[in-house]
């Protein structure tokens, strides 16, 4: 080869490889990956007080016992509802999420609808492929006591490999910690240890598959939490410190 021909060669692999005629690669090296799966589970709905015979019925909660398919929740002396605050919660944690490439799966679609049960919960939990799921509550104890707290599975979950139960723990630890350090909640002063609760009757972490973990934002019946959780601005602080420790249990 005559070395203008060279030359002519190499001037033409560099104009395929950056001239304007250059390759946008192939679809599969261009289209974004699909970010992790996180499922959210906004407890109990607007719509169960009115059908007790359809929350009442018994589904199967794991460790062969059954329970109610849901509850209708606590509220705040003032009557701001347990359904009302976790489905904004679930809302504004997905906001954050979605806007870190993460997708982001509700087991309900609405705050009016009934249910869905606890079992059905617990199914969605463990949607294949799930990086996390975490349940959303608040809680309704004596009014002197306050703060969060995390409740973890006593035993190895039914459906969970101890590998799964240690990423759960992780998961619970991390979205322990981003509570405390910034959402205005201290860990419990009334249950558990250090906002950490072992019970074994949540069908969702009995049942769940993937790593869950289940926690109760504050008691609605003491009047700092009640007046953090029914405040927007409240529930944003704790949107953003639930949504930065699922970001951190990513690794995002
Ligand atoms: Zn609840």
């Amino acid at each position: 080869m005559r070395v203008s021909r060279v030359v002519a060669v190499v001037l033409l692999v560099v104009l395929a490889a950056f001239g304007p005629f250059a390759a946008q690669g192939t679809a599969a090296s261009t289209a974004a990956p699909a970010g992790p799966l996180v499922v959210l589970d906004p407890g109990h709905n607007g719509g169960n007080a009115s059908h007790p015979g359809v929350v009442n019925r018994l589904v199967y909660a794991g460790y062969g016992r059954f329970k109610p398919c849901n509850t209708t929740g606590t509220a705040t002396n003032a009557g701001y509802p347990e359904h009302a605050f976790t489905w904004d919660l679930a809302r504004r944690i997905r906001t954050i999420l979605v806007a870190h490439g993460v997708r982001v799966l509700l087991t309900r679609a609405s705050d009016t609808g009934v249910g869905p049960c606890v079992n059905r919960r617990a199914q969605l939990e463990s949607t294949r492929g799930a990086a996390a799921a975490i349940a959303l509550h608040a809680d309704g104890a004596p009014a002197a006591g306050h703060g969060f707290h995390v409740c973890e599975d006593s035993r190895r979950p039914e459906g969970a490999t101890a590998a799964t139960q240690r990423r759960s723990a992780r998961l619970s630890r991390l979205v322990h910690d981003a509570l405390a350090a910034r959402s205005g909640l201290v860990p419990s002063t009334y249950i558990g240890r250090n906002g950490y609760y072992l019970r074994d009757d949540l069908a969702g972490l009995n049942l769940s598959t993937n790593p869950t973990t289940f926690l109760e934002f504050g008691n609605m019946r003491n009047a700092h939490d009640a007046a953090l959780l029914s405040s927007p601005a409240g529930r944003a602080r704790i949107a953003r410190a639930v949504a930065s420790g699922i970001l951190a249990y990513l690794g995002r």
